[in-house]
């Protein structure tokens, strides 16, 4: 509840009703994928549970609820914090046009950026397709990030009785939460349990945790994936249970009395790279689906529908792409050097589209964003603003020696191969015979070999590219 500038201003008018509405209607496509879904579900009980249980929540077309709810209990005003997937961009501008109709005022304000995409413009006043200058000219240069909200010092919640008696079927509280259907019928989630701690408090904790130990070499140690170097706040970010603000400040000062500038500003950087997603999306509203550069339109991509399982199961015999997969469907998460090798992999040595990989990260991430989702597959396949060139593959063997060479995070995810020696852990497809007997490793018995070959897969994938643009030089 804190830094909610739509909370501040209800609560400043008189009386709320906060109300949450899960709108898969105006979705569609981008509806929430299974590991959202269970984080909104807990993310949803612990905000009720700050309210003292006076959340309503509401499930179908937000267009015909919201405007009907504002009816029903004569609303003075409708706020809400903006959203700025293009789905709710246009949903949201519709649902302003039919409050004002019926002669509800309805604002918005940002809640979740640190900069609003249509205020960094180049000098031109067109849009930044680079990140440097984007960052440090466009948006840190022009303005400081404004400061956060305090929780509202009286928050005056309207009555649910008295609601239950204007015929609103009101969903309210544990009993509605459960209504929305939000976990899973089947329980794949003990992994994410056990990972997660969901909601304000635990991602206030969270912050804390990651400003005493782990934004300290952060710049150097986010690179490894079995360090604790990163602060895992992305859902809580995602979800709103923290602002991009709070954090800002809160790190600014761990960092300029604890004397980690240069940590610092590389956090700071990458809280940037979400911004950065956000503008492109707003701008590029197909994001998700057209590629930035046009001529990616016509790549020659691979259905190899084997390969894709392999892919999404963590069996495709290179390990830190497994363990990485793995990581992924265990806990609905996965450490962004490893989401790089592991789409670098996707759509490079397995030739497979980038939709597939976003598909597949939409539906298991509790981060999946849609505006960091779509930017960074288009950023790893080569085709977006700023992306990584498509010729620069990533080499999934020797990522993992130089980012995990004691195969710790390896280990973490592949049981069956924590017996192998350091040397061989990387590729066991390069282990002796005698190597693997005496780990327990039986290759196409107990762990997968390669569904690829690397190098081979590699010039494969360069001679696509260069089909498409022809006398590259890579
Ligand atoms: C193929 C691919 C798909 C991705 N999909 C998502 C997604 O759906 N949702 C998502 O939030 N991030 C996504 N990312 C970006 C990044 O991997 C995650 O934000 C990061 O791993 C989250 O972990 P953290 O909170 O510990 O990050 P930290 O290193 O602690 O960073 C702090 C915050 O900065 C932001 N951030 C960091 N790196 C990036 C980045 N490269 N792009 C955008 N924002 C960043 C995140 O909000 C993050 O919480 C993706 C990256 C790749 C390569």
């Amino acid at each position: 509840m804190g830094d909610n500038p739509a909370l501040v201003e209800a609560a400043q008018a008189g009386s709320v009703i906060p109300v949450y509405i899960l709108d898969d209607v105006n979705a569609a496509e981008w509806a929430m994928g299974g590991a959202s879904r269970w984080w909104l579900h807990h993310s949803l009980s612990a905000l009720n549970q700050s309210l003292q249980g006076r959340l309503l929540l509401l499930k179908g077309d937000a267009l015909t609820l919201l405007p009907a709810l504002a009816r029903q209990v004569n609303a003075s005003q409708v706020v809400w914090n903006r959203c700025y997937e293009p789905w709710r961009v246009q949903r949201d501008k519709q649902l302003k046009e039919i409050l004002q109709q019926q002669g509800t005022p309805a604002r918005s304000f940002n809640g979740s950026l640190l900069w609003e995409p249509w205020q960094v413009l180049k000098e031109d006043q067109t849009p930044y397709k680079v990140f440097t200058p984007y960052f440090r000219r466009g948006c840190i240069k022009a303005a400081a990030p404004a400061l956060p909200l305090p929780v509202p010092s009286r928050l005056d919640c309207m009555d649910i009785e008295a609601m239950s008696a204007m015929n609103l079927l009101p969903l309210t509280g544990e009993a509605g939460i459960n209504a929305l259907d939000l976990l899973p019928h089947i329980a794949w989630d003990g992994g994410l349990q056990q990972r997660w701690q969901i909601g304000e408090q635990a991602a206030k904790q969270r912050l804390a945790r990651f400003l005493d130990n782990g934004i300290r070499g952060y710049k150097e140690g986010r690179n490894f994936p079995a360090r604790e170097n990163v602060s895992g706040l992305s859902p809580h970010l995602h979800f709103g249970e923290i602002s991009p603000r709070q954090i800002w400040h809160e790190a600014l000062s761990a960092g300029l009395s604890g004397g980690f500038e240069n940590d610092l500003d590389c956090f700071q950087s990458e809280l940037g790279w979400r911004e950065f997603s956000y503008a492109l999306l707003y701008h590029n509203p197909s994001l998700p689906r057209r590629a930035i550069q046009s001529r990616f339109e016509h790549f020659p991509w691979l259905k190899r529908p084997p390969a894709l399982r392999a892919w999404q199961g963590g069996e495709t015999g290179i390990p830190l792409v497994d363990a990485g997969m793995r990581e992924l469907w265990q806990t609905g998460y996965m450490h962004n050097r490893v989401r790089m090798v592991v789409g670098s992999f996707l759509v490079k040595n397995l030739l497979t589209h980038w939709h597939d990989g976003e598909d597949w990260f939409w539906d298991c991430l509790v981060d999946a964003d849609l505006a960091s989702n779509s930017a960074s597959w288009q950023w790893i396949a080569g085709c977006g603003a700023d992306a990584a060139p498509y010729f620069r593959v990533f080499n999934a063997v020797t990522q993992s020696e130089k980012f995990d060479e004691e195969g710790e995070y390896l280990r973490r995810y592949l049981p069956e191969l924590a017996k192998l020696p350091n040397k061989y852990i990387h590729a066991p497809f390069l282990a002796p015979d005698h190597v693997l007997r005496a780990a327990g490793v039986s290759l196409d018995s107990n762990y997968p070999r390669p569904v690829v070959d690397l190098k081979l897969s590699r010039e494969q994938a360069l001679a696509a590219f260069k089909s498409l643009t022809p006398g590259l030089d890579s």
